[in-house]
């Protein structure tokens, strides 16, 4: 994906550079008038107009200059990889200093699908115009969210503070493994946990959201065998989890995980040729590459199947299903205009499809509930306190709920900083781009 012609070149570019560089000798002769001049040169040529654009209305360049990225990648690393082991340890410890809670909403089924690298405007429930989800779009029991982002622009790090108490506020206060976990909370409210995973199994490093599923009850993996980075290059469709799904061991409170691949690049290795059935001809994006963005389409088709299959499952029990996805994706639409994925502090990237599924069972049990849910769907809401939204939906009473971080609740801080990677006011720069 960015392996290309271009990065080579670039890489030679800098390599030759370095090397007429490293003769000049700068650090012994600074003095002389001409290097300098010439490093200020250099210096001017690769940052001016970053420097110049920061300054007058582009306030995140100041963290793409590489000084300032170096700097703030060393010293202000919030440090995401992390042992799996210590990690694991780490969330027992904080779950066995809990006492056991109840669950007051008493709902039979909480199931949350985390998708991957789906972006918003992808789904006809958010506007799109291609006919790529024609079975969400077919549910009438559904919330579409319109204002939820993601706090980071890639996998690891949004499951670091996705799936546990830990948020982009906090994360100075404690490490984030140090904050009580989704599955574990669920446990000590007398739920059943389920994982059921189609993304890395438990690596020795740093995967934070393998880390936690495992610690559910029922964990599956597809990919146990492969190692991580043979995940996205050799993983069997998500369509793997179904049968899991429709196998699983229910008891009366469940709360199930679904971690899928979903739109994930190489993106035609995430369906099957039956869901082919977008081409070059449908892409209406200026853009040279319209096969990738086609191949995109067709993998929110079929991520389209699988929540609609996962639905089916579910939809004649008493059942609250939430989707969302880690991050977004850019098809050559972030402001550079030159990526197709994701990784970078862009408003394309942040802005994640959030839906809330319910089956009539629930309509008819949690009535109050509902309607809550339904008058939230247009906060400003980011993920990382998205186990406040759940902790209020289940009507969890535990020490680390707050209030304020739950945009179903009365007292929700609908006017929280968004700092999207830590580094942005998504509000203030980004969300009007
Ligand atoms: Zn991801």
């Amino acid at each position: 994906m960015y392996f290309n012609s271009k990065t080579i070149f670039a890489l030679i570019f800098v390599l030759v550079f370095s090397f007429f560089i490293l003769k000049i000798k700068i650090i012994k002769k600074v003095g002389n008038k001409f290097n300098l001049f010439f490093i200020v040169l250099i210096l001017f040529i690769n940052f001016g107009n970053d420097l110049r654009r920061a300054l007058k209305y582009d306030f995140e360049r100041y963290f793409n200059i590489p000084f300032i990225k170096f700097h703030k990648e060393v010293f202000a690393n919030n440090e995401i990889l992390v042992e799996s082991l210590k990690m694991r340890n780490s969330y027992m410890q904080i779950a066995n200093s809990h006492s056991k809670t109840k669950a007051l909403e008493n709902i039979k089924n909480i199931v949350l699908i985390i998708g991957e690298s789906s972006r918003r405007s992808a789904y006809q429930d958010y506007g799109q115009l291609l006919n790529t989800t024609p079975n969400l779009l077919s549910i009438e029991n559904k919330i579409i969210y319109s204002d939820v982002i993601a706090p980071y622009s890639s996998t690891n790090p949004v499951m670091s503070v996705m799936l546990n108490f830990a948020n982009l506020d906090n994360l100075s206060e404690r490490k984030f493994y140090e904050n009580l976990d989704i599955v574990n909370l669920f446990k000590l409210a007398n739920y059943k946990t389920f994982w059921i995973s189609n993304q890395d199994y438990v690596s020795e490093w740093g995967n934070n959201a393998a880390s936690i599923g495992i610690m559910s009850d029922f964990a599956y993996f597809s990919n146990q065998y492969i190692s991580s980075s043979e995940t996205l290059a050799y993983a069997k469709y998500d369509e793997v989890l179904l049968p899991i799904l429709n196998d699983l061991k229910l008891s009366d409170n469940n709360f199930i995980s679904i971690h899928l691949l979903g739109n994930h690049g190489n993106y035609k290795k995430r369906y099957p040729k039956t869901f082919a059935k977008f081409s070059e001809s449908d892409i209406k994006e200026n853009t040279k590459d319209k096969k990738s963005i086609s191949e995109y389409y067709n993998s929110i088709l079929y991520t389209d199947y699988i929540i609609y299959s996962i639905y089916e499952r579910f939809k004649d029990d008493d059942t609250l299903i939430i989707y969302l996805s880690d991050h977004a994706e850019s098809l050559y639409d972030d402001k550079t205009k030159s990526l197709l994925g994701h990784g970078v502090s862009d408003k394309i990237i942040a802005d994640i499809p959030f839906i809330i599924l319910y089956s009539n069972s629930f309509k008819t049990n949690h009535k109050e509930l509902l309607d809550k849910l339904i008058l939230s769907k247009d906060l400003a809401f980011m993920s990382d306190d998205l186990i406040h939204l759940l902790c209020d939906i289940a009507g969890i009473k535990i020490a680390e709920f707050e209030e304020s971080r739950s945009p179903i609740n009365k007292k929700y801080n609908k006017f929280r900083i968004r700092l999207f990677a830590n580094e942005i006011n998504y509000d203030n720069f980004l969300k009007l781009d």
